[in-house]
């Protein structure tokens, strides 16, 4: 892109001098009228002769116009005032002409630009919540995965689900789903500074990637769960109460960017197993408590049956999930 937009500007300038060559070659012909001394006229020739050569394809034919004129000169013959006019006016043509063609080269070049930079937009955000999408956030990984193996600059992912989102679908429909989705996307950008790429991980499910370290980002995404499970949702009159798990887990030495996801999808399925509605941060070693949630009486009768039911549903879909994970890096490994 910059190299398509220095061409345009070099021959837009190489255009300009060349306009300005010929304006003063024209002026200085007419004003002269019975014939400008020869080593001015030579000057002036070599000044379009170099000028022009700054302007590619049609412009070299009358280079060598111009420069046999100047030879000409150069040996004390007459100056064929019709040919100098001649090739004058032909230059002021093309000039012009090769004005057009670079506005309306210019204007192309602007108006593709800007398509691709809508496309790149595009592919980039999620079209739901107008979050990063999964590729952006897997490119900002990359970068920052990288940044870490060249100048070991830490960074922290957290992983954020909705809690029981099946059953806000299943309770008040699909397009309130979407409206809770959208409406959480507006609490994360509203809430993570721009030092934070927060992406719609998939689903339910978000992600956010930052350089402050894994404490502080755990602190933050615990405030942020605080303030969702404090925000009143609400879908064509029905009030929806919403709650968000997270998972937060920081680079280490010897990490491959898999290791770090592993690490923070178990932080977010230890806050699933501990009751939802809080986050856990993976300190490399367990995954430790963050939010400070009341003690709670031990389940029990059908409660008990139908939390052992839970748990064992999400011991498969944790299974499924490192599984998930592992070829997903397997598959990034062989790119
Ligand atoms: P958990 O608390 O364990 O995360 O349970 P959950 O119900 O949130 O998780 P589960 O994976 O069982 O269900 C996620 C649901 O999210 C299932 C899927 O239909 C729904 N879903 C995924 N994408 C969208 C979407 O774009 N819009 C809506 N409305 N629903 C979606
Ligand atoms: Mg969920
Ligand atoms: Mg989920």
């Amino acid at each position: 892109m910059i190299d398509a937009t220095t061409f345009v500007i070099g021959v837009l300038i190489g255009a300009a001098l060349f306009a300005a060559g010929v304006a003063l070659g024209w002026r200085w012909a007419r004003r002269s009228g019975g014939g400008p001394p020869r080593e001015q006229v030579l000057d002036l020739l070599q000044d379009l002769a170099s000028w022009t050569s700054e302007v590619s394809g049609d412009v070299s034919k009358y280079q060598q116009e111009l420069a046999q004129l100047g030879e000409q000169i150069a040996h004390g013959q007459n100056l064929p005032p019709d040919q100098l006019q001649g090739l004058l006016t032909r230059m002021m043509r093309l000039n012009k002409d090769l004005q057009l063609r670079l506005h309306d080269a210019e204007s192309k070049l602007e108006s593709q630009t800007e398509q691709v930079e809508d496309y790149l937009r595009e592919s980039m955000t999620d079209g739901l919540t107008g979050l990063h999408n999964r590729r952006a956030l897997d490119a900002e990984l990359d970068a920052l995965y990288a940044e870490w193996e060249r100048k070991q600059q830490p960074f922290s992912m957290a992983l954020i689900d909705i809690d029981h989102f099946k059953r806000i679908n299943d309770t008040y429909g699909h397009p309130a789903g979407d409206a809770v989705l959208q409406r959480v996307a507006q609490l994360l950008h509203d809430h993570l500074d721009a030092a934070h790429c927060v992406a719609r991980y998939g689903g339910e499910e978000f992600a956010v990637l930052s350089l402050t370290s894994p404490q502080r980002t755990a602190q933050i995404i615990d405030a942020l769960r605080a303030a969702v499970a404090q925000t009143s949702f609400s879908h064509e009159g029905e009030s929806i109460p919403v709650t968000l798990s997270g998972g937060v887990a920081g680079v280490a030495a010897g990490d491959s960017i898999g290791d770090v996801v592993r690490r923070a999808d178990e932080a977010l399925y230890a806050s699933k197993l501990g009751g939802r509605n809080r986050v856990h941060l993976h300190d490399g070693t367990i995954c430790r408590l963050v939010t400070q949630v009341p003690v709670e009486s031990s389940p029990s009768g059908a409660s008990a049956g139908y939390e052992a039911a839970e748990k064992e549903q999400l011991q498969a879909r944790i299974q499924e999930r490192l599984r998930k994970i592992v070829l997903d890096e397997s598959r990034r490994m062989k790119d």
